[in-house]
């Protein structure tokens, strides 16, 4: 399945009943032209409004549709349907500005060449500049007929009033827990890892589903949480190594590093107070639990207070290698 193929499979999309039917609710004679998807990322939000433009496009009846198997629904499902159009943040930009907008808004206004509605999802909407904002706002206010403008985002209160009063809101919450685990257990994870997953993620199906499916950014997870792991009680030798790797981490970032870490100092805190079930990482739960036998809970929590101080420095733009050497060597004098 190619890059594109995997971003429009409406068919995996897990969860979320309650926004589809009221998204169905609308019917297809004359759905709301233009909504808002708000609600965490990585929950499924641009998935549904995949799925909602098969829905609007779908040839079968109403109550089969989407059906997944007609040609509208395969081409959606291949991503090349020519009425759908998809606007996110350009490659090497950090933002969605005025000229990608309003080359959407010029294809908008044409008729549908072979569905019912044209359907724009614009991905990201909190990374719109204002300038592109405004220039969506004539669009919004006069929809052209056959035209569905679908604003997905973690972040609805960074949208210009302007442009939210002008939308329809519909809000998204992250997949309960059952669903999370059932659904990644369907994508061939173990219960194990399952578990760890679901924890983890919070929610967020879809960043559950990259980390299952991009096993280098599990193995690299396990390695960060290795060192983290070995700090306490190393030699300074051993802490400053232990600072190179970490600050060539692959992970995201280096924000996304010390989170990482400070999740498995939690989850050292929450197994010394005997709260096994609240436990992040359930696939390191032996090494855990060795752990906090050794570290008596004030070094954990010193530990935890190193972590905090460190994402502070990295909120003031002190340099990562600078931070991470500091963060590690403290974490070595921890007492065990
Ligand atoms: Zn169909």
């Amino acid at each position: 399945m190619n890059e594109q193929a995997f971003h429009t499979n409406f068919l995996t999309l897990c969860g979320h009943q309650q926004a589809r039917a009221s998204l169905q609710k609308g019917g297809r004679r004359q759905p709301f032209p233009s909504l808002v998807f708000d609600g965490p990322s990585s929950i499924g939000k641009r998935l549904t409004a995949v799925w909602y433009g098969a829905y609007l496009n779908c040839l079968a009846a109403d109550e089969k549709a989407p059906c997944g198997i007609c040609t509208s629904c395969k081409k959606i499902l291949q991503g090349s349907h020519p009425d759908l159009h998809y606007t996110r943040v350009p490659e090497k930009k950090t933002v969605v500005g005025v000229s990608e907008v309003r080359e959407a808004i010029h294809e908008i206004h044409h008729a549908p060449f072979e569905g019912n509605y044209r359907v724009w999802v614009i991905e990201e909407g909190e990374r719109l500049t204002d300038e592109a904002q405004n220039a969506l706002l004539k669009t919004l206010e006069e929809p052209p007929g056959r035209a569905v403008i679908l604003l997905v985002t973690c972040l609805a209160g960074t949208l210009l009033p302007t442009v939210s009063s002008r939308c329809r809101l519909v809000r998204f919450q992250g997949l309960p827990r059952p669903e999370m685990l059932s659904a990644l257990q369907q994508q061939g994870a173990d219960d194990e890892l399952a578990e760890s997953l679901t924890s983890l993620c919070d929610g967020a199906l879809g960043a559950a589903l990259s980390l299952l499916r991009d096993p280098k950014s599990l193995q690299e997870r396990d390695s960060v949480i290795g060192l983290f792991a070995e700090l306490p009680g190393s030699d300074l030798w051993g802490a400053v190594e232990a600072a190179q790797t970490l600050e060539k981490s692959k992970l995201q970032s280096p924000a996304a590093v010390l989170e990482l870490g400070m999740s498995f100092y939690r989850d050292l805190l929450v197994l010394s107070a005997g709260c096994e079930q609240l436990v992040l990482h359930k696939d390191r739960l032996s090494r855990l639990q060795e752990l906090a036998a050794n570290l008596p809970p004030a070094s954990i929590r010193r530990a935890i207070s190193e972590f905090q101080e460190a994402e502070q420095f990295l909120q003031r733009n002190v340099s990562p290698r600078l931070l991470m050497q500091r963060l590690c060597v403290n974490l070595s004098k921890v007492s065990v």
